[in-house]
């Protein structure tokens, strides 16, 4: 049997039999992966430390007929900072959760790899994961293919129109001669689509001191969960929770 080595994050576990987990791993080389960390939940398992949510360790890998399993890891990166605030880990799990979801098994990915760790360590400084929340959503769609269409109707193709619907199903803007289109269409306010292209557009460095009002931070997060649902078919487990620890906030 062979042993490979590779960086990856912990996106999530579960447990198994009675000391075991199964880990989902998000890996540069592999990209996500299922694998066992035997013993785990045992005191003092040596691989305890590297094997916890969000951890980015480098992985000794051993290869097995059904699942790969863990023969040693090593910390590079315990995103400690992100376990100390609950709206941090809130924000965290429900990262993790829509890269699982969105992401299909052993799909390499280096982009999305480091677009992804990028965004874990910009949770551990970020003083408003709301907004980094949104820039990571839309920049996530687009990098697993589904980039909406922001600058012409989707439909029609017509640019620069006042009253602007956004059709999740069609995945991008429709204007008011379409709209018979899709009839779940929301109407969006121009501010809300400016703010779209830019995270659509700029790089999270650019983005750093992007101003939104109260309203169209609203909208966003409204029509952006329903493109989320529409493309991954399944509620995200984490989303209510994120709304009870900023419900607990304010
Ligand atoms: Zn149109």
């Amino acid at each position: 049997m062979a042993l490979y080595r590779t960086d990856a994050v912990v996106l999530g576990h579960r447990n198994l039999g009675e000391a075991d987990k199964v880990l989902t791993l998000f890996s540069p080389d592999k990209g996500k992966i299922h694998v066992v960390a035997r013993g785990v939940r045992r005191p003092r398992s040596p691989i305890l430390a590297g094997t916890q949510l969000f951890c980015y360790s480098n992985f000794l890998i051993l290869e097995n007929k059904s699942l790969d399993s863990v023969s040693q890891c090593e910390i590079k990166e315990s995103f400690f900072r992100i376990r100390q605030s609950l709206e941090a880990v809130a924000y965290g799990l429900y990262f993790a959760e829509l890269l699982r979801a969105s992401t299909p098994l052993e799909d390499k990915n280096k982009q999305l790899f480091d677009f992804f760790l990028k965004t874990m360590y910009l949770l551990q400084e970020s003083e408003n994961p709301e907004v980094l929340s949104r820039i990571y959503e839309i920049k996530l769609l687009a990098l697993n293919g589904f980039t909406p269409e922001l600058f012409r109707c989707v439909n029609c193709g017509k640019k620069n129109f006042n009253i602007i619907y956004f059709s999740p199903s069609m995945g991008g803007i429709l204007c008011r001669d379409c709209i018979e289109k899709d009839k779940k269409a929301v109407n969006i306010t121009t501010d809300t689509l400016n703010v779209m292209r830019k995270m659509l557009t700029k790089t999270y460095e650019e983005l750093e001191d992007i101003e939104i009002k109260e309203y169209t931070k609203q909208q966003l997060q409204e029509i952006l969960e329903l493109f989320i649902e529409y493309h991954i078919d399944k509620k995200l487990k984490t989303t209510q929770f994120i709304k009870d620890v900023q419900s607990f906030h304010s």
